[in-house]
């Protein structure tokens, strides 16, 4: 069997290896058993069910969401000589008839479907009477309410598989899986737990970085212009912040474009197009601009806003590089982002037990965005890996800042967070240290306990930012909806016995800081003369270290 699937690997797509887990997955699928493959974006899914819809009997069927792709998918099988089609909404009502009749004549080999067909009663006795051999899943975590893309539709797949009068083959494909989601796969395809197959999420050739404390604007103009002819995306929270930086990178002379929801479907397709083509050079996305992308020359994707979580963010960064080439993948965090998501899943028709999730799910996103550590491992670890080796190569891996002892500071909020009986949240734990006095803190007599005031020296932002740093850390954990509560860890006991040591890189302490503070202020008003006086010396030109010193222990206000 191995050698036919060698033989197809090469006649047909021209390749002479397997990659990592297609052979399994492949082989799997040849005896017949039912097999979820796990495997990163670009890591060679598609082959995965195409070639054993060559070596198996009959039709494969392939339940896919990307409407926009199955034309490629199905146009670059037949230059391979390989008879496929596709039936969704983009066809006639008589053409996608037609094709189905055909189909059932056994005239395909693969035939694409998206899974909103499986509603239509019609549909699915037309499908009773195909040979079906394999039924092939792709992006299966749609499946799962716990993925990030639930389609109700996919629910469906199941009794459409039981109708058959000889069982098919069942593959479910995906990229992104956290352990619930592999579970829930499992479960409605009724696919046992030992056929999941996993090659591991890691893609070595991602860069990823999380910039904090900088100007988005600032960053954004430098980086672009460091590689303004290479193609890239450039994912926004909202469709307003889209238009404003497509606007902003036409005016400085980019070759940009946009897409999102509001614009109209030729517009979008023609943006779509035109990045395709490398007509555009950066594209300016909402996350609208989706699962149907298949550039795999994109050097770069930046998130000028942080996503609502690591699945999404996964997914959205893993359209760089599918080439296999470096490309980076870059988050530019800032503060407000927190919010703005916090305000869509409140605004969203989810039910309480799904916002909560969500709210969960936030918190290990915002958790990335502050850990220390490597970015790529903590990635990995959110979907299930074990004790992941740092990447070696992403922004915190080569971040060679020196480590500052701040394990003073670690207990000063491990002790507040014990005092406040693990009952209140980042804001009421940053408030209480700063020693601010609100109508809460007043009322609860929170102004009383020991732990009040003792960071005064510090703004209640700051504190809060050292509060994500300790939960992306995991001496905090934070638990519950909206409002989570801060909670002590197993680490953090260690920290308030004094045994471990808190560090953190480029932190300065309190004393350092207003100097560097107070530094600051006179160079800015003494360059501001000077520029005034159209004269500025070169030696107050800041430097790239010490601006990011300066902003990394200043307001960036
Ligand atoms: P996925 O669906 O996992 O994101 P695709 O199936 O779209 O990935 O494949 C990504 C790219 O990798 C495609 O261009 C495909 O032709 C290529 N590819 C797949 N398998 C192999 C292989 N064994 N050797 C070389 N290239 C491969
Ligand atoms: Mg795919
Ligand atoms: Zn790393």
């Amino acid at each position: 069997m191995q050698d036919a699937a060698h033989r197809v690997l090469k006649q047909y797509f021209g390749y002479d290896e397997f990659r990592k887990g297609q052979g399994e997955i492949i082989s799997c699928l040849l005896s017949g058993k039912d097999t979820v493959g796990i495997m990163p974006t670009g890591g060679g899914k598609s082959l995965c069910y195409q070639i054993p819809s060559l070596l198996l009997p009959g039709t494969t069927l392939v339940i896919s969401p990307l409407i926009s792709l199955m034309k490629d998918q199905v146009d670059a099988l037949a230059n391979a000589g390989i008879p496929a089609t596709f039936i969704n909404s983009s066809l006639s009502f008589s053409d996608g008839k037609k094709r189905l009749i055909q189909a059932a004549g056994g005239r395909y080999k693969l035939v694409y479907v998206a899974p909103e067909r499986l509603e239509v009663p019609d549909f699915l006795q037309a499908l009773e009477r195909m040979d079906v051999s394999l039924v092939a899943v792709d992006e299966a975590h749609c499946i799962s309410q716990w993925g990030h893309d639930f389609r109700p539709s996919y629910r469906l797949i199941a009794d459409m598989i039981a109708r058959f009068p000889r069982k098919p083959a069942v593959a479910a494909l995906t990229a992104t899986a956290t352990p619930r989601v592999t579970d829930d796969i499992c479960r409605l395809l009724h696919i046992p737990q030992t056929s999941v197959v996993v090659t591991g999420f890691a893609r070595d050739n991602l860069k990823f970085q999380v910039i904090r404390g900088q100007n988005s604007d600032t960053y954004l103009n430098d980086y672009l212009k460091k590689n303004r002819d290479q193609p890239g995306i450039i994912y926004a929270a909202t469709r307003k912040e889209v238009d404003r930086l497509c606007d902003r990178l036409r005016k400085d002379g980019f070759a940009a474009g946009k897409y999102h929801a509001g614009l109209s479907e030729s517009e979008r397709a023609d943006s779509q197009e035109r990045f395709l083509y490398d007509d555009l050079s950066v594209l300016v996305a909402t996350n609208a601009f989706g699962m149907g992308i298949n550039k795999s020359n994109v050097r770069y994707v930046i998130h000028y806003n942080m996503p609502r979580n690591i699945e999404a963010y996964y997914q959205e960064a893993g359209r760089a590089g599918r080439d296999g080439e470096k490309s980076d993948c870059i988050l530019l965090f800032s503060p407000q982002d927190i919010r703005l998501q916090k305000f869509f899943i409140e605004q969203s028709e989810m039910d309480d037990t799904l916002k909560n999730e969500e709210y969960h799910k936030l918190e290990q996103m915002i958790g990335y965005c502050h850990t220390e550590s490597c970015l790529q491992a903590y990635i990995l670890r959110y979907f299930g890996e074990q004790n992941p080796e740092p990447c070696r190569h992403c922004g915190n891996c080569l971040d060679t800042r020196e480590k500052a002892d701040v394990t003073e500071a670690a207990q000063k909020v491990l002790s507040c967070v014990r005092r406040l009986r693990e009952r209140y949240g980042k804001t009421m734990v940053a408030k209480v240290l700063a020693g601010a006095a609100d109508q809460k803190i007043i009322q609860f007599k929170l102004d009383s306990l020991p732990t009040y005031g003792i960071m005064k020296d510090q703004t209640q932002r700051r504190i809060g930012e050292f509060i994500d740093f300790l939960t992306a850390e995991q001496y905090l954990a934070q638990q519950g909806g909206a409002y989570p509560t801060l909670m002590l860890t197993a680490r953090s006991v260690p920290v308030l016995k004094g045994e471990a040591r808190v560090l953190k890189k480029g932190a300065v302490r309190a004393a350092q800081l207003e100097v560097h503070n107070e530094l600051f202020e006179r160079l800015k008003k003494v360059r501001k003369e000077l520029a005034q006086k159209e004269y500025v010396p070169p030696y107050i030109i800041f430097s790239d270290q010490s601006l990011r010193e300066m902003s990394a222990v200043l307001p960036s206000e």
